[in-house]
């Protein structure tokens, strides 16, 4: 792969200068390369955000014995799923690296299994990338630490206990595992991988925080000591990286000390670590650019580890990045026109939609976040409704048998007059459905409200006709000829 080639002459050329003792290597990440790594080496059998134990275990398994790994079994979850550590290199600069420790929290376990291919391929252009890593790192990775979490898709395990808060009393099994491979290694870097909400943005835009970094405090008054320095300039490294592909998406994760979370932990037992936290991103509700960030991420990360190149950013450049909030919603309604009580008035509505797991699918349910002046709420989907008035939809008189006798077409047509909801004449087996209705077989829709909490399901009309359908949380533009796609709505 010529495009490649590239790369190495700018990995040599970093290299050649360490000699030079502090650091100051100008080494420039090769987007082109990264983003043509990911490209090559994505893992094709993971494509969603709910992928199990079972769907990892194998792409581990493969690669014992072939002698580019070190593939261990550290032990077992409370229900007896095998958690394991890839090793690679054999370089003094160790790097543990684990991932979902959060059962629901996926994206950057799907980037390792990238990794992991990228690591085993060959003759691509980038086998300078690997015998640099190879001769300079040992890795050791510990994907999806949480599989009983990760199997229901729920944050803890199946204690209940959050393996984050466990690291000081070290009550769960998991989290024993960690500890005790943390005292085993001893690692000098750490990268421990999280996914956070989607509703954390960069304060004051509407920008999410798609990706959020800590170099964790190691203790209360959250000094800053070597170790915690150089996590720090890896952050730093990480957040000019991105800024190129997500301008103005990066944040810091509350630096509060945590006593009893392994971030904290790891730095104050001398491995300088990195908290990855993978927010949202507009139109990717399965996080698969994301999971390219995470890829891209932490493989420059390694390579700059590998290269001590980190030392050139600075303690005051991590400092800059601003701490995330939470302004975000997915979708914001400005200005509309609500009559009630016999008065008339004009609120902000913002809603969100809660995703419900069904195995490895989900549903989202939707309600009313906030009523009232939401001026410093940002929304996923936003939209001035100025001019247009609050209004509830109807049940259509006709019943049918499935969803399939209504065409998307058709939908469209409902809304357009003011129908929001059909039933079904019985409950078929599999309820998803991607209609832009309320398709109900015995729970009829509550009339709508827009008040705090209740389902978000109305219309916004203008002179009495409707212009805007918003059906489980989803905003329908109903003058639009293209039919919205990928709705997770659900029969209920
Ligand atoms: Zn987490």
């Amino acid at each position: 792969m010529k495009p490649f080639a590239y790369i190495i002459a700018v990995i040599l050329a970093a290299t050649a200068c360490q000699g030079s003792g502090q650091g100051r290597i100008s080494y420039v990440p090769d987007t082109t390369a990264l983003n043509g790594a990911f490209e090559i080496y994505r893992e094709p059998t993971i494509a969603h955000r709910r992928f199990k134990h079972a769907d990892i275990e194998p792409l581990i398994l493969k690669r014992k014995g072939t002698g580019i790994f070190d593939v261990t079994q550290l032990g077992v979850s409370v229900l007896k799923k095998p958690i394991y550590q890839l090793t690679y290199g054999r370089g003094a600069k160790k790097v543990m690296l684990w991932s979902q420790m959060h059962g629901n929290e996926p994206t950057a376990t799907m980037a390792l299994m990238d990794l992991f291919n990228f690591l085993e391929g060959e003759g691509d252009g980038m086998d300078s990338i690997r015998s640099l890593l190879k001769t300079e790192t040992s890795l050791y990775f510990i994907p999806m630490l949480n599989p009983d979490g990760a199997d229901v898709y729920t944050r803890r395990n199946a204690m209940d206990i959050d393996l984050n808060r466990d690291a000081r009393a070290g009550a769960t099994v998991e989290g024993r595992l960690l500890i005790q491979a943390a005292k085993t290694v001893q690692p000098d870097y750490g990268f421990n991988l999280h996914d956070m909400n989607i509703y954390y943005n960069v304060p004051g835009t509407p920008n999410p925080a798609t990706i959020a970094l800590l170099a964790p405090a190691y203790n209360e008054k959250r000094e800053i000591n070597e170790v915690r320095a150089d996590a720090m300039k890896i952050a730093a490294g990480i957040n000019r990286l991105l800024q190129g592909y997500i301008p103005n998406g990066v944040a810091k994760y509350d630096d509060t000390y945590s006593p009893r979370s392994f971030g904290d932990n790891f730095q104050s037992w001398g491995a300088s670590t990195v908290l990855i936290e993978s927010g949202g991103y507009r139109g990717d509700p399965e996080k698969q650019f994301i999971r390219k960030l995470n890829f891209i991420i932490i493989l420059n990360s390694l390579i700059e580890i590998a290269q001590g190149s980190f030392h050139q950013y600075s303690i005051a450049e991590y400092e800059g990045i601003p701490f995330s909030a939470s302004q975000l919603s997915d979708v914001v309604l400005r200005h509309v026109g609500v009559s009630r009580d016999s008065i008339d008035y004009k609120i902000d509505l913002s809603v969100n939609r809660n995703e419900q797991t069904d195995d490895r699918n989900y549903y989202v349910q939707s309600h009313i976040a906030d009523v009232g002046d939401l001026q410093e709420v940002y929304g996923y989907d936003e939209l001035d409704a100025e001019g247009y008035h609050f209004m509830q939809g109807r049940i259509h008189p006709r019943i049918v048998n499935s969803v399939d006798e209504i065409s998307p077409e058709q939908a469209m047509d409902f809304l357009r007059q003011g129908y929001h909801a059909v039933q079904v004449a019985k409950m078929p087996e599999n309820r998803h459905h991607q209609l832009p209705l309320i398709m109900f077989y015995q729970r009829k829709p509550l009339a709508a409200s827009p008040s705090l909490g209740s389902a978000a399901n109305f219309f916004l009309a203008r002179d009495g006709k409707p212009a805007y359908a918003v059906i489980n949380g989803y905003l329908i533009d109903l003058s639009a000829q293209k039919q919205p796609q990928n709705l997770k709505n659900y029969i209920f």
